[in-house]
């Protein structure tokens, strides 16, 4: 039963993370006005906003003017929905620690669009979730305080010391200041054993994402790559599976 409540939430929180991932970019309120389609600016019905079903029903098109709604509305509904169920699953023994979980991933999923579309990762996103989860903290079963403060101020502050070699020694924005934010909110959660585990995810896939890049679509060693989206994908494999990787990876080494 709970799970069921879990996807259905899942679902209805989906849908207002399109709406956060198409308007916190554009500096426009996430809670007002009602959702509109951006193409004949009429408000769409509480009928036609039913997450992932209306998109079904309704073909992928505007009722009124027939412009396609974009495949990443049902996709983000849907994943979002997975996300909760799979927080419950793992964790589902402690609800404080799996309620904290859900908001951790939920705070991942608009931050990997965003930076991935728009090249930023806004700081009601970074900095709320640093507040939010630096606070949590002291609640959080599987990291001290210590802990949680260390991983985020102190990887802050190494990717704030990259931030500004590249900017004054390489004349090139290596990676964003909200990258830097991002770590706060990230340490915060993870700890400095699961933060290892998300950088090293992120460097590896941005690494090869990179490569695919520079080998088949004739990039240079320029190729400005949403380092934020592969942090928040690290991220998310880490909560799930870091202690697990992290293990692995020793083992391998040591
Ligand atoms: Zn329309």
């Amino acid at each position: 039963m709970e799970e069921i409540i879990l996807i259905l939430l899942g679902l209805i929180f989906g849908s207002f993370l399109n709406v956060v991932i198409y308007r916190l970019p554009q500096g426009k309120s996430v809670i007002k006005p009602r959702s509109f389609c951006p193409s004949c600016n009429k408000l769409i019905k509480f009928y036609d906003n039913i997450p992932v079903v209306s998109y079904f029903l309704l073909g992928g098109k505007c009722r009124h003017c027939k412009a396609e709604i974009p495949l990443r509305y049902p996709l983000i509904e849907a994943f979002t929905a997975f996300s909760f169920w799979l927080a419950y699953f793992y964790f589902g023994h402690d609800p404080l620690y799996t309620a904290f979980t859900i908001l951790f991933v939920f705070l991942l999923i608009p931050l990997a669009i965003i930076d991935l579309t728009h090249m930023i990762l806004p700081d009601e996103l970074t900095l709320g979730g640093a507040v939010i989860f630096l606070g949590y903290s002291f609640f959080h079963p599987h990291i001290t305080v210590a802990n949680a403060f260390i991983a985020g101020f102190g990887s802050a502050l190494i990717f704030a010391g990259l931030y500004f070699f590249y900017l004054k020694v390489r004349k090139i924005e290596g990676l964003g200041f909200g990258d830097v934010k991002m770590m706060l909110f990230l340490g915060a959660f993870l700890g400095l054993h699961n933060l290892l585990v998300a950088i090293l995810l992120a460097s590896f896939s941005g690494l090869l994402v990179g490569l695919f890049f520079i080998i088949f679509k004739g990039k240079n060693l320029q190729l400005k790559l949403p380092f934020g989206t592969f942090l928040a994908l690290g991220s998310y494999v880490s909560v799930f599976y870091g202690m697990a990787i992290y293990r692995l990876v020793r083992s391998l080494f040591i």
